[in-house]
Parts: C-alpha cells; structure tokens; sequence
C-alpha cells in the first residue's frame, strides 16, 4: 500500500475529457455526468470553490446531429460545437439542479491572456461567480469565434491547456483531470498492454515526452501530449495536477482524502 498524498485543495479545477463524456456508441454519458454533479456539488456545499472545465461541445453536436465522424472543415467544426454546447450546457444544468445548484457558463478565447482588459474582465467574472453559494463555473473556449491567424490569436488549442490556464489565472490548488485511463504510463497502453503506471511526475523531462502517444478514441482531441503541456504549466506555477480516469467521477472524493489515485504531477515528491 503506497503512502497517502498531501493534497492541499480548497480551490479546484475539474477537466473533464471528451473520452469520458461521450460513449463509444455516440451518446453522451449521463450517468458520469449526473455523478460529476453530485461530487462538485458536494465539494461547493463543503466551502470549496470548483470550476469544472468541460469538453465534449463537438462529441455532443455529433450525436444530436447524426454525424459519425468529426468534421473536417473548421466551420462545420464551430457549427456543431454550437449545437452540441447549448446540449451539454442543458444536460449539466438539469444535473447540477438536483443538487441545488446553478451552472455559470464561461465561452472564453485566448484573448484574455494577450489583453489586459479582456483578462480584468475574465478575472472579475470567475471572482464573482466563485463568490455565489451556490453556483459552478463550466468552462469551455468559445468555439465560434476562435480563430488562429498569423497576427491574432485566440484559441487555446485545446481544453487540457485552456484548464491549465485556468488554474493559473484562478490561482486554484489543484487541477484534476478526468480522461478514459487511470493515469500517465510509461507508453500508450493501447500499443504496449505492458506499460506501467506512473504514479507521481516531478519534470516533463524528453524521456516523459516520448512516452505519450496518440488519443485514444474517435472522439479524444489531444491524447497525452497536450495533457503533459498542460502539466508543464503547473508545475511552472508550483499547482498541483492529478491525471486519472474519470468513469467514475467519485474519485475525485480519493484524490482530496490523499489517497494514490492516478498520477500526480508535482514539484514536491511525496
Ligand atoms: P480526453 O478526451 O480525456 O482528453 P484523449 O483521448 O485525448 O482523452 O487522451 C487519452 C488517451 O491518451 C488514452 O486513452 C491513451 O490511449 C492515450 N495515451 C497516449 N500515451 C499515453 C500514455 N503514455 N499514458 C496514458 N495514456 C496514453
């Protein structure tokens, strides 16, 4: 039996990937959803302030719509994104009233890092809705008017650095990421069934870098190297980062009682 973690955690962002929200058959997981809520909730209820980062506007827009595979062209992309984060957004509020709760929508682009008036702005709404009793940020980068041009940037690439970003700006403890697999490996499990979890990562260091393969599923965006980016972030800013599989949503209960979940990306080695 590993030791327990010291995990300090009264700020926390959730991220939560696409692999995890959607089914393999298209639909979209209720059940992950409606658990996702119930442990948020109880995690607000309890004193803590919790912003959720969600994925998965494409992945939903592709059931609601019929549509198989992702699209190509960027604006059909933004088109079903649209459709699918009104859904989730819907979803998620239903699930989060159960509990009392209200959902904050919050579609942001890059733009908030490059201009200090749009970042006062963003700061201010994450204050506020982080002061309200009983509500939750979801976050997710606003899709329809990212664009990424020579001389304006505003997209974020993809929600496992937009979540990093986040926990940056809103200076939480901790970000845990909720993907389809139980933690970094030594390779991608899907090509080396042998691989070894890794329990705790202090460097993303080239060995680490080489050990990230592709995504995992049809819907998955950025697979294991964006998530080490996001890492890397982190870390840089001395926050805390638990990688694990988000099936089951209560985990994140394990995490904050300081039991070995995962992976934890860290500076301090415990
Ligand atoms: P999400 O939708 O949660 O962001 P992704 O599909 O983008 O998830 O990324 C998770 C996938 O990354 C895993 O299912 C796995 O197939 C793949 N992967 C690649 N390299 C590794 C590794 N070293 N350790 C764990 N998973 C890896």
């Amino acid at each position: 039996m590993q030791n327990k973690r010291f995990i300090s955690a009264d700020r926390i962002v959730v991220k939560i990937g696409t692999s995890t929200l959607i089914r393999q058959n298209s639909k979209i997981n209720l059940k992950v959803i409606k658990k996702l809520a119930h442990v948020l909730s109880s995690l607000k209820k309890d004193g803590k302030d919790v912003v959720l980062v969600s994925s998965g506007a494409i992945g939903v827009g592709m059931g609601v719509l019929g549509i198989d595979t992702r699209p190509i062209k960027i604006s059909k992309q933004q088109a079903v994104a649209a459709v699918g984060q009104a859904e989730l957004m819907q979803i998620y509020n239903e699930a989060f009233h159960e509990y009392g709760m209200s959902v904050g929508q919050m579609l942001i682009t890059r733009d908030i890092i490059d201009y200090p008036e749009s970042h006062t702005n963003v700061m201010n709404s994450f204050q506020e809705l982080l002061s309200m009793e009983n509500t939750i940020p979801i976050v997710n980068e606003n899709d329809t008017v990212t664009v990424s041009e020579l001389d304006h940037h505003t997209k974020f690439g993809d929600n496992d650095q937009l979540s990093a970003i986040v926990t940056n700006l809103v200076d939480a403890d901790l970000l845990i990421m909720l993907s389809d697999i139980d933690g970094f490996y030594s390779a991608n499990p899907l090509k080396v069934p042998d691989a070894k979890l890794i329990d705790q990562i202090t460097k993303i260091n080239p060995d680490i870098i080489a050990a990230a393969g592709g995504h995992g599923t049809k819907f998955g965006t950025g697979g294991m190297t964006t998530k080490l980016k996001a890492a890397e972030l982190i870390l840089k800013h001395n926050q805390q980062m638990v990688l694990t599989n988000g099936k089951n949503p209560e985990v994140i209960f394990n995490i904050l009682s300081g039991e070995p979940v995962g992976t934890l990306f860290t500076k301090n080695p415990q």
